[in-house]
């Protein structure tokens, strides 16, 4: 036996330093990996956690390389990084998930389209470009949501119309804009999103809970989730079939609406851990985020099962984050404050799991 030997270290590079960059890097410290961030905001939140700080804008291509050439694997936190920052890294570098699946997820036609491929109901849709368009399926359909198909995310970019008033909205004019999509509305009863990471022999499913939108934000997750076994089987084996028709690797969320009847609806995936995905921190055996750095790490992939009988993640949006000593004095709440300078209504600040 040899007294003394060197233990290579992985390193993992994540474009985005946004919390959900923030909330990984302590989860790859523990798997003994060394995280390399990019984002041009001085500020971001994930820059306080690692000293390999890229501060460069997505389309400086000799920053790219860099980083690139500084890390064994990337991923992203953030699905709108631009596909041109991807493409070039990956020349370089491997890119979990693959890029071509970012520019599937950046665009709401091609998510949809995807989805109907993949054996999936999603709402009534089409492609609109024009406000005689959206007239014309509102009249067709009834109520709806006009929503940008890139860009748009915590429902920024989206306008709902609800009566023919809403039809002269000045919004209306300023999203027609860019392309847009038209949704028939869904009087759904849940929303629920499944997580899913797959690596290169093993595929590993979070336990799904509900999750509670307001003005299309998500204010809350309780897990474990109300429906029954049935619906959530089908939302299970439906993300391995996108999995399966996408070839995918990494991680993936997919956002789900399930109606009354139990039908289950694709709204929107994303190539990435999720803030739905947030109380497996503290009620997984595996996090969301253990999955996705177990994957870009090549290690074994067991299913995540629940620790605690009932967890709840409530997002601190805003000013409530100035109310966190409420939950500092609860012994059973995990509070995370993203360390954000400044705060705005609806700006994810924090969260805080009661488990
Ligand atoms: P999205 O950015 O598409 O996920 O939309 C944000 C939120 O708006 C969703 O989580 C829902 O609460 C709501 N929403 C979006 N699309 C629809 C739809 N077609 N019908 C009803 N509610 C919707």
């Amino acid at each position: 036996m040899t007294a003394e030997g060197s233990l290579p270290r992985k390193t993992i590079g994540i474009f985005g330093g946004g919390q959900l960059a923030r909330l990984m890097i302590p989860v790859a410290a523990r798997y003994g990996a060394l995280c390399h961030v990019f984002d041009a905001d001085p500020h971001a939140p994930a820059f306080d956690l690692t000293p390999h700080q890229h501060r460069a804008s997505f389309d400086d291509t000799a920053a790219i390389d860099r980083f690139a050439h500084a890390c064994d694997v990337i991923t992203c936190e953030f699905e709108n990084i631009p596909i041109t920052a991807l493409q070039r890294a990956a020349q370089i570098t491997p890119v979990i998930p693959d890029p071509n699946h970012f520019a599937m997820a950046q665009d709401r036609l091609h998510e949809k389209t995807m989805a109907q491929k993949a054996g999936l109901s999603v709402p009534l849709f089409a492609s609109v470009t024009h406000k005689d368009e959206v007239k014309g399926f509102f009249n067709q359909h009834g109520p709806a949501i006009l929503k940008r198909r890139c860009g748009g995310y915590d429902g920024k970019g989206q306008k709902r119309i609800l009566t023919s008033a809403d039809l002269q909205d000045e919004s209306l004019s300023f999203l027609l804009e860019g392309p847009c999509l038209i949704e028939a509305l869904v009087p759904f009863t849940h929303e629920i999103s499944t997580i899913a990471a797959r690596g290169v022999s093993e595929t590993a499913l979070l336990p799904i809970g509900d999750n509670h939108h307001h003005q299309g934000i998500l204010r809350k997750t309780s897990v474990p989730s109300s429906l029954p076994d049935v619906v959530l089987d089908l939302a299970r084996q439906q993300t391995f079939a996108v999995m399966n028709h996408l070839n995918y690797q990494g991680i993936l969320t997919i956002e789900w609406f399930v109606t009354a009847q139990g039908s289950l609806l694709f709204n929107e995936c994303a190539p990435r851990v999720h803030n739905s995905g947030h109380w497996s921190l503290e009620g997984s055996s595996l996090s969301q985020f253990d999955m996705a750095i177990r994957v870009l790490l090549g290690m074994p992939l067991p299913d995540p099962v629940f620790v605690s009988p009932r967890v709840e993640m409530l997002n601190l949006l805003g000013d409530a984050i100035q109310q966190r000593d409420v939950y500092e004095r609860c012994p059973r709440a995990a509070l995370y404050d993203y360390g954000k300078p400044i705060f705005r209504s609806g700006r994810k600040m924090g969260h805080v799991t009661f488990f």
